[in-house]
């Protein structure tokens, strides 16, 4: 920082470090700030509004979980096991962090929200070195953004998940990223003197509760120690009652989950089909990183489900879920009969919770279409061709008249 800040108080100092890109302007405040821009730094479009901030766990070790972060763009900052924040993505723009999220009825909370990863898990404290740099980082950016104490939320309080086949409503619960970010005494510690007394979306009916021992941690008072605090996760086993998505919740159909079934067979998330008739005592093994922030691939029909309402749950037949078949051909559930859903083939994939807007032009862009959501991930494109692409994996100059694209609603 240059010469010509001395003289103004001490908080306009500070919020001038966050502000600067180098640390040696940070460390001065005790704040060391390393520049590690994400290589999809420059193409994500400017936030328009900064009313929250969103606190996650990498659940992985400094070395990985940073790279990671890094290299898709996942977050703004992550504060790493010795307390030194790497800036990933320019805070002024969209990060890639929440996931399908939605908080006090916004959704896609990415375009609303700094994203900040601390190294470390869910349901363990973070050392003090990590408690000093969250509480200098999060004192700056709510200074500069004007953010109260009650919107620094965690992941696991905006995280919500679509109708599947365990849960038929859109639901709370998909994740418990940054849970202990909710506990007073964690809170008192990051200078957080409030917080979020329930869950806006669950208490007017737009989410059910699917995770009750979550919303008490987030909600209720404060457990007696952080061993209580993982109590709810003991025994990653199936048993009645306790399903795969309780365990590994979105992750259940994904590579990653190891499944150890009591006859020793072991399978892995992508390649199970009866979800149905899983065994009890199966052991699930959810995989070595949460890949947090990446969107889950699309279900599909015959892999996640039988039939449409195994996959989209009570939303099956609703105008927002769209059903892409094998061959490119699209339909949308509020179209189609039971018999439609009966002849559904195997290999459709299913979008659920989507608007479609129509077809890119000469004239109107993606960007024109969906503003700054043309390039997040949940956004999918389906080519003229009948592929369906990911809205992170398309350039924007590559985009071709007549692609179709649909955004979470
Ligand atoms: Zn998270």
């Amino acid at each position: 920082m240059s010469g010509t800040h001395i003289g103004k108080s001490m908080s306009l100092a500070r919020v001038a470090c966050v502000l600067a890109l180098g640390w040696p302007c940070g460390s001065a405040f005790g704040l060391e700030i390393r520049d590690a821009l994400s290589p999809r730094n420059s193409e994500r479009a400017i936030r328009r509004q900064t009313r929250y901030i969103v606190l996650h766990t990498t659940e992985g070790p400094d070395k990985g979980s940073i790279n990671k972060i890094r290299e898709r763009g996942e977050a703004h900052y992550v504060v790493d096991s010795a307390g030194v924040v790497h800036r990933t993505v320019d805070r002024r723009r969209i990060a890639f962090h929440s996931g399908r999220s939605m908080w006090n009825n916004k959704t896609d909370m990415d375009l609303y929200a700094i994203g900040i990863e601390v190294v470390g898990y869910h349901n363990r404290d973070i050392n003090e070195a990590q408690y000093r740099a969250l509480r200098e980082l999060l004192s700056q950016l709510q200074r500069l953004y004007r953010i109260p104490d009650q919107r620094v939320l965690s992941h696991s309080m905006v995280a919500y998940g679509a109708p599947n086949r365990w849960h038929r409503r859109p639901h709370r619960g998909r994740k418990r990223c940054g849970m202990q970010f909710a506990r007073p005494s964690v809170r008192k510690k990051l200078g957080l003197n409030r917080r979020p007394g329930y869950d806006p979306d669950v208490r007017a009916g737009r989410l059910v509760e699917a995770d009750p021992y979550l919303a008490r941690m987030l909600y209720g008072p404060e457990p007696e120690s952080v061993a209580t605090a993982s109590a709810g996760e003991a025994g990653n086993v199936i048993a009645p009652g306790r399903s795969a998505w309780d365990i590994a919740r979105d992750k259940y159909n994904s590579a990653d989950t190891l499944y150890i079934f009591p006859d020793g067979k072991r399978q892995r998330g992508n390649e199970i089909r009866r979800w149905r008739s899983m065994p009890s005592g199966t052991r699930v093994v959810p995989g070595e990183t949460q890949r947090d922030n990446e969107e889950e691939r699309l279900p599909t029909l015959g892999v996640d489900g039988n039939t449409a309402s195994e996959i989209a749950g009570n939303a099956y037949n609703k105008p927002t879920t769209f059903y892409v078949f094998p061959n490119g051909r699209l339909r949308h559930g509020g179209e189609m009969n039971e018999s439609d859903f009966k002849k559904m083939p195997t290999g459709t994939r299913v979008l659920i919770g989507y608007v479609a807007s129509g077809a890119v032009t000469e004239k109107r862009s993606a960007f024109d279409i969906s503003g700054p959501r043309w390039n997040h991930p949940s956004t999918y494109y389906l080519w003229p061709d009948g592929a369906l692409k990911r809205g992170d994996e398309v350039k924007e100059g590559a985009i071709p008249v007549g692609a179709r694209l649909f955004y979470r609603r």
